[in-house]
């Protein structure tokens, strides 16, 4: 019977109790869903106040009338956004843009002579419109560097990358704005769509503070309800709670709805029914209800009445477990914490320490006693003390983890670099928190590191390119300000290649060493030496309007270079060329960099080891040099070129014995354009490859075409000039043996010019090029010889088969400046290496006289002939050696007959 009685209780209780428990959720879910319309509107309505703002900036620079007037538009301060306190504008300003900004504030009438907090940085984050209902006094917006607030300046970063609204919890700033929340929005110049983008383009944040219980008062809030509104989808950062229903909810514990709000970004609310709203109206109990919850109740009491002894028992039995168990845990948390590999801190709510473990003691360099109570306050950097507070209030506010990381400074002046944890011990305040401790100063140290790389040369150590073009636009932009004069200085150290290439490149590494370490001295402060690439190196330097400041820097850094280098075990003597070029008004970076280039280029080409400054005629020259070589990329394919051929004679016979060819270019506007002016374009752009191919298959296919005429000329010798960048390409030689094959043509009449300089600047690839054409059996002719500073010991290894000495030499025989001992000690020294010395450029009889009488074995130039198209050269050839035939020289001035093609018969009827 009480079997029955109960089961029927408990199954009326069970039914009530459901339906109940039903119409409770119905009506939740209905108060919920209009709580979040109400808030999504409410959000919405700020939001678009802040994005109309934004929009507003993007136009550019408004008047702060302007802007009030669109306040006013909008309903800005006549009850529509009771809740918002204040808008306006956070501006970003570049470090060299403060002044202007100061400027435009003052001529506006607000008087700003500086940014709060003072100092220089690269950029500022300032408050620069406001329209404040409420404008606290302690608030000084104006020229307000809001990034100088970490909290504030991860907002707009946030928002900055993300073009988003985004939303600071007042409580972050501090117990004064806890009740408040800071919209932002970014304002960009264009429409940026990349991170990137968004980073360059952001010219400020339109910004909003809004107070959360003003926005809570306009809506009709429900009392059953409780609920917490958080920015960010799937219920955000706790700790982000920016509205919160009753004021004292706690974003803690357990909610029964998460829902997304879109109000201008994403927000979340957690709801959840207020204690007590299964009590409300809908529990209206009748007395048969209250009679079965009274029978229910007298069941539940005698139950327990019967247990009471025996539980009384078990829990003293429970205490005493937990007891021990608590001691043996407690143990435990002491012997883990005291070995662990991070420093861990015991604090109380008033950041007084009450355990240091022993790593922390060694993070600090400090006894582990000295740190607790307040002690360990004094472990850390100064500078960081304010944020670790800071970081424990915030703990103490929200009773979450937190973290930051910070410096601890040791007694020995060591600074090591912490990430600090922090976590509350328990949700009773009083228990205070654990705060976990992590040296990561290797890392900082790494990334320290990393960032230097990013910005130096890691040999030199002076600044890399980047830097160095990040300061150049950091001075033209002072410049365009101030107008204060500077000067960009290319430096090249001259033939480099030659030290790598001779000495190895450690050695080309250490000179390059040396030279960084003279330069960052050589410069003053404010001044910058960088490196720019390879053997180049930059520099910025002050001043004056003139050259004259310019030029004796240069002069002073040339001597730098100058002084001895200890490389390798010897004494090495570099020198280096340097272009100057000082910023005009209208100048960027680019082309003060590509001007100070031309100026080196010129002070190369002008003898290097000396300064040349930039001036427009420069200009016009490497201009021109440009447009020649894009025609010569044209010539090829287009058929300007032509080979002329100058004969070569036997200075023993005086029949013509060979002849060089000489490269002509017929330019469709400038005639003939000389090989002295295509050549090093050519060889500069690389052009000379398919060009010196063509030459070569057009001179040999010239000697095979000659041959193969009854009348000649049969030419013993056919002498062909090779550049530098065909020596250094492998396939040259290769190049050369087809031709020689296709043609027939026996290797040994070929004879390949290679100038002295070229020889001399490379000992690998040239070497072994050279090497190639020895073993094809084709003769090797050192072109313009003396002019190349030859080691005597080197040219002995050289696979070489003639000297040619340079012209310059003949011309000066016996002239000014004599250069009859160096012609007579090259001939002497070509002698005794068995080589055959030829003598170029004589152009008269007297020359041709001295250079016979030194011992010449050959000469050519202009006394026998100048450099012929191949039908004159045939004519001329014939005429020289035929019997009766006559031979003109000495400008067509003198005329000799031959009758035998020996120099007898040509003496005696020479004028
Ligand atoms: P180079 O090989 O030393 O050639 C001799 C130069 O002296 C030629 O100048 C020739 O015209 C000039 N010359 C001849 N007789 C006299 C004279 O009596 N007095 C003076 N002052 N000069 C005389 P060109 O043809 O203008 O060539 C200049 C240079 O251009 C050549 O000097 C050579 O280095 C280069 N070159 C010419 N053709 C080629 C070519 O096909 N390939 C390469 N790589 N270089 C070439
Ligand atoms: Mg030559
Ligand atoms: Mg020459």
């Amino acid at each position: 019977m009480v079997a029955l009685l109960t089961s029927a209780i408990g199954t009326g209780a069970w039914y009530w109790h459901a339906r109940n428990v039903s119409d409770a959720n119905a009506r939740f879910r209905a108060v919920a869903s209009e709580l979040e319309a109400d808030l999504t509107r409410a959000l919405t309505q700020d939001g678009a106040l802040l994005a109309g703002s934004a929009a507003l900036f993007r136009q550019g620079t408004i008047t702060r009338t302007e802007y009030s007037s669109y306040l006013q538009a909008v309903g800005f301060g006549t009850g529509r956004f009771s809740e918002i306190h204040g808008v306006g504008l956070i501006q970003s300003v570049p470090g060299d843009g403060l002044g202007a900004f100061l400027r435009e504030m003052r001529a506006d009438g607000i008087d700003v002579s500086r940014v709060t907090p003072s100092g220089v940085r690269d950029r500022y984050c300032l408050g620069s419109y406001a329209d404040w209902t409420d404008l606290q006094a302690s608030i000084p917006l104006f020229g307000y560097d809001f990034c100088t607030v970490p909290v504030i300046h991860s907002l707009l970063t946030r928002a900055t990358d993300t073009g988003l609204q985004q939303v600071l919890p007042g409580s972050r700033l501090g117990p004064l704005y806890a009740s408040d929340f800071v919209l932002v929005q970014p304002v960009y110049s264009g429409s940026p769509t990349s991170l990137t983008a968004r980073e360059h383009e952001v010219t400020g944040w339109a910004l909003a503070i809004a107070s959360g219980p003003q926005l809570l008062r306009s809506l009709p809030l429900d009392s059953a309800v409780q609920f917490v509104v958080t920015n960010g989808p799937g219920g955000g950062p706790a700790n982000d709670t920016t509205l919160r229903w009753p004021p004292s909810t706690t974003s803690g514990g357990a909610w029964s709805t998460i829902a997304d709000l879109h109000a201008y970004g994403t927000w979340s609310i957690r709801l959840r029914p207020a204690p007590g709203f299964l009590l409300g109206d809908s529990l209206l109990i009748g007395p048969v209800g209250l009679l079965i919850v009274g029978l229910l109740c007298v069941g539940l009491l005698t139950a327990l009445l019967v247990n009471l002894m025996s539980a009384r028992r078990r829990a003293l039995q429970m205490v005493r477990h937990a007891t021990t168990s608590l001691q043996v845990s407690e143990e435990r948390y002491r012997t883990l914490t005291g070995s662990a590999p991070i420093g861990i801190l015991e604090v109380l709510p008033e950041a007084d320490v009450t355990y240091v473990n022993q790593r922390m003691a060694d993070i600090c360099g400090r006894d582990a006693g000295t740190l607790v109570g307040a002690g360990w306050i004094s472990a850390v950097h100064p500078d960081d003390v304010a944020g670790m507070l800071s970081l424990i209030d915030r703990i103490r506010v929200d009773r979450t983890t937190a973290a930051r990381t910070l410096r601890i400074l040791r007694p020995d002046g060591d600074l090591r670099h912490v990430r600090l944890s922090a976590a509350p011990k328990s949700q009773d305040p009083a228990t205070g928190y654990v705060v976990s401790v992590e040296d990561i100063s290797a890392e900082v140290t790494a990334h320290e590191e990393l960032a230097h790389q990013a910005l130096y040369d890691s040999l030199t150590g002076l600044p890399n390119r980047a830097l160095f073009s990040d300061r150049l636009n950091f001075e033209l932009a002072r410049r365009r300000r101030d107008g204060l004069p500077f000067a960009v200085l290319f430096l090249d150290l001259d033939q480099f290649k030659l030290v790598n290439d001779s000495l190895g490149h450690e050695a080309g590494d250490a000179v390059l060493k040396e030279m960084g370490q003279r330069f960052a001295g050589g410069v003053r402060a404010g001044e910058t030496a960088a490196r720019f690439s390879g053997d180049e190196f930059v520099f910025i330097i002050a001043s004056g309007g003139d050259s004259r400041e310019a030029t004796s820097v240069a002069g002073r850094i040339l001597a730098l270079v100058q002084e001895p280098v200890l490389c390798a075990g010897r004494e090495l003597t570099v020198t280096a060329s340097i272009g100057i070029a000082i910023v005009a008004d209208d100048t960027d970076a680019t082309t003060l960099l590509r001007d100070a280039d031309t100026a080196m280029y010129h002070a190369k080409e002008a003898g290097r080891n000396r300064y040349a400054l930039f001036n427009e005629e420069l200009h016009h020259h490497s201009v021109e040099r440009l447009e020649l070589r894009a025609d010569l990329r044209l010539a090829l394919t287009r058929g300007e070129f032509e080979v002329f051929y100058e004969p070569a004679v036997d200075l023993a016979t005086e029949a013509p014995m060979g002849a060089e060819a000489l490269i002509r270019w017929h330019h469709p506007t400038r005639g003939l354009v000389s090989p002295l002016e295509f050549i090093p374009v050519a060889e500069d752009s690389g052009l000379i490859k398919p060009i010196g191919h063509w030459v070569f298959e057009q001179a040999v296919s010239q000697l095979a075409a000659w041959d193969a005429l009854a009348t000649g000329p049969h030419l013993s010798v056919l002498s062909v000039n090779v550049s530098a960048p065909q020596l250094d390409d492998p396939a040259t030689a290769g190049m050369v043996r087809d031709v020689l094959e296709r043609y027939e043509v026996d290797p040994r009449r070929v004879s390949i010019e290679v100038t002295e300089s070229v020889v001399m600047a490379d000992s690998g690839s040239t070497l072994r090029t050279l090497e190639r054409f020895k073993a094809l059996g084709t003769r090797v002719t050192i072109d313009d010889f003396g002019t190349g500073y030859s080691s005597l010991a080197y040219l002995h290894r050289l696979p070489v088969t003639a000297l040619k000495i340079d012209q310059s030499f003949i011309a000066r025989l016996e002239g000014e400046d004599d250069s009859t001992p160096v012609v007579r000690a090259i001939v002497e020294m070509g002698h005794a290496m068995e080589l055959h010395v030829v003598a170029e450029g004589v152009s008269d009889g007297r020359l041709r006289s001295l250079v016979c009488a030194l011992g010449c074995d050959a000469a050519q130039g202009s006394f026998w002939a100048r450099p012929m198209p191949p039908d004159e050269f045939v004519d001329w050839w014939e005429n020289s050696t035929s019997a009766g035939g006559v031979i003109r020289f000495d400008g067509g001035r003198g005329e000799a007959r031959i009758a035998s093609g020996t120099v007898e018969a040509r003496e005696a009827i020479s004028p």
